[in-house]
């Protein structure tokens, strides 16, 4: 028996009777992690991680919750649902749905490296893998964050010392998140645009550490942010926003950044490919870890990871789903912080 199929609503589980990441309105969903396009509006009842809450709430308002801890067990209908560190943001989760002997696991999005902020990823063994693979092909390799951070620092000090500002764009919900917890207060301060603060306050009160930050009104005439780093959404990037910090340089944090055009399309001074899903051997160690016979991927490079499972002897199948490409785009986790 499939313990989760495809249906015009969303990822479903049949004995159960409750839908994953729903896209369309049902009476039980059960939410991997807040980003919009697996968080979605209009559903009746909603389950997820503890930590996930707040973010669902600011999301989607006086909605109803359910939360549990990673590793706890609730039975619905019968089947056995836990959720598991999936290392994506604040209190994303694996969903495992155990049923007569199967035990499936959909991973929603998830990274292998562990970021120092959110509980990290850890492989559930399971005879079925649903997989995401927005970065599903060989040419992602990402290098280590603390690679990645001591860049991002050493351009900040290097604009400072030429008395320009740092901007940098990322998405408002994790990735700037990430970023604000290994950046280098001592550097200058670090300013915030309004729509990423709310979640740094999410993270701080579920007790994430993060340095101090400041908003732009903290600060008058133009000089002010000579010595700043500026975080800001994607969204901001070329507008009026940025213009008010005189001088500056600018920069985009995303997985996308690897390759070299997708630099010049957004018309960025630099690049820094941070990603928070798996990179091409993260997707490949995280699915053998499962020991899953069956995968199925779902959104990004989906062909040429199955194929690659394939003729490895896995049973790897493609599954449709309408998450987007966070990351690819930027639409998504800009809408969860308006
Ligand atoms: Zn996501
Ligand atoms: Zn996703």
């Amino acid at each position: 028996m499939d313990l989760i199929v495809a249906t015009p609503r969303g990822l479903y589980c049949p004995p159960g009777d409750f839908h994953i990441d729903p896209w369309r309105p049902v009476a039980r969903a059960v939410i991997t992690h807040g980003h919009s396009d697996h968080a979605r509006w209009g559903s009746d009842a909603y389950l997820c991680q503890n930590d996930g809450a707040p973010i669902l709430r600011r999301r989607l308002g006086d909605v109803s919750i359910r939360t549990l801890a990673y590793g706890e067990r609730i039975d619905i209908n019968g089947v056995t649902v836990s959720l598991h560190p999936a290392g994506h943001v604040l209190g994303s989760a694996q969903v495992r749905v155990e049923y007569g002997g199967e035990v499936w696991v959909a991973s929603g999005d998830y990274k292998t490296e562990d970021d120092g902020v959110v509980a990290p990823f850890e492989p559930q063994r399971c005879h079925v893998f649903i997989t995401e693979s927005t970065f599903g092909l060989p040419i992602y390799r990402w290098r280590r964050q603390g690679e990645i951070m001591a860049e991002v620092n050493g351009w900040w000090l290097a604009n400072a010392g030429a008395g320009r500002a740092s901007v940098v764009f990322a998405y408002g919900l994790g990735k700037a998140q990430r970023l604000l917890a290994h950046l280098d207060p001592a550097n200058g301060p670090i300013v915030c645009h309004g729509a990423i603060e709310p979640m740094n306050a999410i993270y701080r009160g579920q007790g994430v550490p993060l340095p101090a930050t400041k908003r732009v009104s903290d600060f008058s005439g133009r000089d002010a942010f000579a010595q700043a780093l500026i975080l800001a959404p994607p969204s901001a990037a070329n507008s009026a926003w940025v213009r008010r910090f005189g001088e500056y340089s600018d920069a985009f944090a995303s997985g996308w950044m690897q390759i070299r055009g997708n630099r010049r399309r957004r018309g960025v001074d630099q690049g820094f490919a941070l990603s928070d899903h798996a990179d091409w051997p993260g997707l490949i160690d995280a699915i053998h870890a499962t020991g899953a016979e069956r995968v199925y991927a779902t959104h990004g490079a989906t062909g040429a990871l199955t194929r690659y499972l394939r003729e490895g002897g896995l049973d790897a199948r493609m599954l449709h789903t309408e998450y987007g490409e966070e990351e690819a785009e930027g639409g998504a986790e800009e809408e969860a912080v308006s």
